[in-house]
């Protein structure tokens, strides 16, 4: 049985005293760890802040980027040594506003991936198809290619414990979700991808999220779907009360 994991994506959004006055409310209404893990990703910028905020509760924190070096000469950059450094324990990777608008690509995202696992940071890497790919019926292809590369560089174990995201990119902050069968469908191919290339045994244990336009009206029927074990949240990540609902329902 894989744990449901729930993760908040802020993007670029929140000051400091919002990020600090949604911890404090989360914190009251999280549920156990024994029954799903909490996540919030907020910007570089706020993790000393949240990370304090969520100390001795049941809300793990993640950051929304990284660069793969320990240190250098990347100005803007963030390293995963910081990231540790500050009790950091996830991180997204390969979200597809990072692929559009900063050009990554899965090469340079695999070795993000690898860059996590050797500072005890999790990835959640996102993967996701575009409409014209969807109504030209590249969905499967498009998303196992993208998981594949990713998790290239990784052992059978590092594997077990990724987190894989399935944003279909028509899917984000558009208010159009993926049917729970559709999302369950391609949940399904990845996991049976990662059976493909692994063993079954690894892909029983990954936990794969579904993300775009969640919303506490949809969760239940999302989450109810076989090979559906989260949520990675956008907009209805921005409000406790929401999100304490996604979390309920998980
Ligand atoms: P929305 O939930 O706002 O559609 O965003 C999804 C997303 O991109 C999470 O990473």
């Amino acid at each position: 049985m894989r744990k449901p994991i729930v993760a908040g994506n802020w993007k670029m959004f929140k000051t400091k005293d919002e990020a600090v006055q949604f911890v404090e409310a989360l914190k009251a209404i999280t549920p156990s760890s024994d029954k799903v893990d909490t996540v919030i990703c907020a910007s570089p910028i706020l993790l000393d802040a949240v990370t304090e905020t969520a100390k001795n509760s049941d809300i793990h924190i993640g950051a929304q980027n990284m660069h793969f070096e320990k240190e250098g000469a990347f100005t803007g950059e963030t390293s995963p040594v910081l990231l540790q450094d500050f009790g950091v324990k996830y991180v997204i990777l390969g979200h597809s506003e990072r692929r559009e608008y900063f050009y990554e690509s899965d090469e340079f995202i695999a070795k993000k991936v690898q860059a996590a696992f050797d500072h005890q940071l999790t990835p959640i890497v996102c993967v996701g198809e575009t409409l014209d790919e969807k109504e030209a019926g590249e969905t499967t292809q498009k998303v196992e290619g993208q998981v594949q590369a990713a998790l290239k560089p990784l052992t059978e174990d590092q594997v077990k414990q990724t987190i894989i995201a399935y944003e279909p990119i028509w899917a984000i902050g558009t208010g159009k979700t993926a049917t729970a069968a559709d999302a369950n469908e391609v949940c399904g191919a990845i996991r049976a991808k990662i059976a493909s290339l692994y063993s079954t045994e690894v892909a029983d244990a990954i936990r794969i999220q579904y993300g775009g336009s969640v919303k506490p009206d949809n969760m239940e029927e999302l989450m109810s779907q076989e090979h559906i074990d989260g949520a990675l949240v956008g907009g209805a990540s921005l409000q406790a009360e929401s999100f304490g609902k996604l979390l309920e329902a998980a």
